[in-house]
């Protein structure tokens, strides 16, 4: 492996699997950040990936009156649990789940695993998708595999309206989740995860959604939602006071002038409006 310099005029903006697309050198991996979630091999070099950002935003922001939203999915839009799991007060899920009535509970099976798994939509989460995707452009961030994200998009965006090609899974980030991997500039991305300690580098730009926990979790003392036939409640619950709060932050980073956008910053929104939402929640809870 070498790094080339010898064509000059060529940036090595953009490579695949390794060779620059425009002049064909090899090029250091070290020069170039990884894109396989958009499609596999694509390499970015950090100007480009910088000068992309900005657009994006800036675009967005301009075109659309966008901003990008982050979102994780355990325990922030769904609960899922192994089959092999369930406690005995849980076990009438899985004819639930195989009803047509309920339209929040499945039962899928990831492909080369023998494992059933159930997954417990979040309650209002099908019209949180849908309010929030009028003011953000939305990815998955997950834990789980590109397997799982897809199981789990199907349910939720089976017609790739609010995702796309945006999800990004442990298979390209198996680490700490970074929005260095979102093509858009930091200061237009909000996340929603449940995990503060994950994002190490961005907890600025977090908004700290309550622990959607639907099935019984090893350790847990009372009786879990599923054991006491009930839910969290759609009008209170973490999705209804997020989106609350995502509603804020659109408003208030658009309420200014055209020529003053570039330099709002949904970092500083967030840190206003953050104290209030936490004393909200408490009180809802
Ligand atoms: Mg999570
Ligand atoms: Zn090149």
């Amino acid at each position: 492996m070498f790094v080339t310099t010898s064509s000059s005029c060529c940036g090595h903006w953009y490579g695949f699997h390794g060779v620059c697309i425009g002049c064909k050198s090899i090029v250091h991996k070290s020069q170039w950040r990884a894109f396989d979630y958009i499609f596999n091999g694509l390499q970015l070099s950090h100007e480009a990936v910088a000068l992309t950002k900005s657009r994006t935003t800036n675009n967005s922001c301009l075109n659309e009156k966008k901003l990008h939203l982050v979102l994780d999915l355990d325990h922030t839009l769904l609960h899922m649990k192994k089959v092999p799991c369930l406690s005995r007060a849980e076990m009438y899920l899985i004819q639930e789940a195989c009803s047509v009535t309920r339209e929040d509970i499945w039962k899928i099976r990831l492909l080369g695993d023998p494992i059933d798994r159930l997954i417990k939509l979040r309650p209002f989460v099908r019209d949180f998708l849908k309010e929030a995707n009028e003011m953000f452009t939305m990815y998955v961030y997950t834990k789980g595999t590109r397997k799982y994200a897809k199981a789990v998009l199907e349910l939720i965006d089976p017609n790739r309206l609010y995702f796309g090609d945006r999800v990004i899974t442990k298979d390209e980030s198996p680490h700490q989740k970074t929005l260095d991997l979102v093509l858009a500039e930091e200061r237009g991305v909000v996340i929603v995860d449940d995990r503060r300690d994950i994002w190490p580098h961005h907890k600025s730009n977090l908004i700290e959604i309550s622990k959607y926990k639907y099935f019984r979790v090893s350790g847990q003392g009372s009786n879990s939602y599923s054991e006491k036939k009930t839910d969290e409640s759609e009008k209170d619950g973490g999705l209804a006071n997020v989106l609350k709060l995502l509603k804020q932050v659109h408003c208030r980073f658009f309420m200014v002038e055209e020529e003053k956008l570039e330099s709002m910053d949904v970092r500083s929104l967030l840190k206003e409006l953050y104290i209030d939402f936490d004393t909200n929640q408490e009180s809802v809870e």
